[in-house]
């Protein structure tokens, strides 16, 4: 295995890097690219060509991937690196609680390394404890942890017995929520998020109603606008829908649609809004939702995983209506390990119909788009040197995405 780190990388500048694989997919929404050479130079994509002969001249390193595909590296929108994907909720919560913040660090590093190693070669986190996942960001720049690069929130907006009260940003008045949002912001976050409705994972919240009114919720939207920094929006039903879509959230995590226990409610007119307004969703492919590929789910009698089908067909008329979608997985939460994105992918293949070409723009060029990173998302000249070679070819099997032969971030590889 060859691992060189960014910083050897950057204190001696190597020769410019070809790749040659058996296809190439570069996000943009153009064809494959059959036999591609990547040039690669400073860190950043130089060219991609297609060639029916090796390139001729290589005044530097080349290396053939034959079989392979290349890939932008993956982005996930949603995760939570500081959790443990265990079985249940509550066990997640307990090893939360009772974990140190020096153990809770150490858990973010083997979760950040894990997942680069996988492909992904950056993340959002949605919501860890304190500044801890800032650390672990301030780490991986540094060239002092590997890791993809983070994304961070810190501890998100929630209310006393809300959901994820137990990572502890708690705001229960307008003026809390104010002083929440500064708080975000004086810990360094990159994004503000708020629980608008209770979650399924915390049982003293309920994830039908809204946490906050419109009011609040605008609150927080407009002070990360004001310092420059995007906000999130967690929602699980319809009840905070209007005020997230009124306050302009760029991105609004899960999409709910539903009004009752087992009854979603699309509605156009919002719709129209978050389409108009350049917002984006993000659709969960967590553990429920990887129903197909665990099979102990589907014997679960609970309302989440009796919902799904209903779920799914709300989700699949939503992208059918052109709202701009990523998907997420939401990983750390329960059977959702960080270095298993390709199964939640291949989840929303069959769950929500969609083709591989789309879920892998999904998860490349959407997000970058979404999470204003104009630096990378495709493969494209000029474009950081983020990508992935994976063995096979995804666009016709996305099992193959388990099989990464080779991580490249900002030109230095992880794995070769
Ligand atoms: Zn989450």
């Amino acid at each position: 295995m060859l691992v060189l780190n960014l910083c050897q990388r950057i204190l001696f500048p190597m020769n410019p890097i070809y790749l040659t694989a058996d296809r190439l997919f570069d996000g943009t929404g153009a064809a494959t690219v059959l036999r591609p050479v990547v040039k690669i130079a400073d860190g950043k994509i130089d060219s991609v060509a297609a060639s029916l002969l090796p390139p001729a001249t290589c005044a530097g390193d080349r290396l053939d991937f034959p079989g392979c595909t290349i890939l932008p590296g993956l982005i996930d929108t949603h995760v939570h690196l500081l959790l443990t994907a265990l079985d249940t909720n509550e066990a997640i919560i307990d090893e939360t609680v009772k974990a140190t913040d020096e153990e809770l660090l150490k858990r973010g590093q083997s979760n950040a390394r894990a997942a680069l190693r996988s492909g992904l070669t950056t993340v959002r986190d949605c919501g860890g404890r304190g500044n801890i996942v800032q650390q672990l960001r301030e780490q991986i720049r540094l060239g002092k942890v590997e890791g993809p690069d983070v994304i961070a929130c810190g501890g998100p907006i929630t209310t006393r017995t809300g959901h994820c009260h137990w990572l502890g940003l708690i705001a229960d008045t307008h003026d809390q929520v104010r002083q929440a949002a500064e708080r975000m912001l004086a810990e360094d976050a990159d994004f503000l998020k708020v629980m608008a409705t209770g979650g399924n994972m915390t049982a003293s919240s309920d994830p039908m109603k809204a946490q906050y009114d419109p009011e609040a919720l605008a609150l927080i939207a407009d002070i990360g606008r004001k310092a420059g920094k995007h906000a999130a929006a967690h929602v699980l039903s319809r009840s905070a829908l209007p005020g997230v879509v009124a306050a302009r959230y760029r991105t609004i995590e899960h999409c709910d649609w539903r009004v009752e226990e087992f009854r979603y409610e699309f509605d156009e007119n919002l719709a129209r809004r978050i389409i108009d307004q350049e917002q984006y969703v993000g659709l969960t492919l967590s553990g429920l939702a990887r129903r197909a590929f665990l099979p102990q789910v589907s014997q679960w009698n609970i309302g989440p995983v009796k919902r799904l089908d209903m779920r799914f067909a709300c989700e699949r008329r939503m992208l059918d209506f052109g709202v701009r979608y990523t998907l997420h997985s939401d990983a750390g939460v329960r059977m959702t390990p960080i270095d298993r994105f390709d199964i939640g992918l291949r989840a929303a293949e069959r769950e929500l119909h969609l083709t591989p070409s789309e879920i892998l723009t999904a998860v490349t060029r959407t997000p970058a788009e979404a999470l204003g990173l104009a630096d990378r998302g495709t493969l494209q000249a000029g474009k950081r040197a983020d990508l992935i070679v994976v063995e096979g070819d995804p666009l016709r099997d996305l099992a193959c995405l388990a099989n990464v032969k080779a991580v490249m971030k900002g030109g230095a590889w992880v794995r070769a």
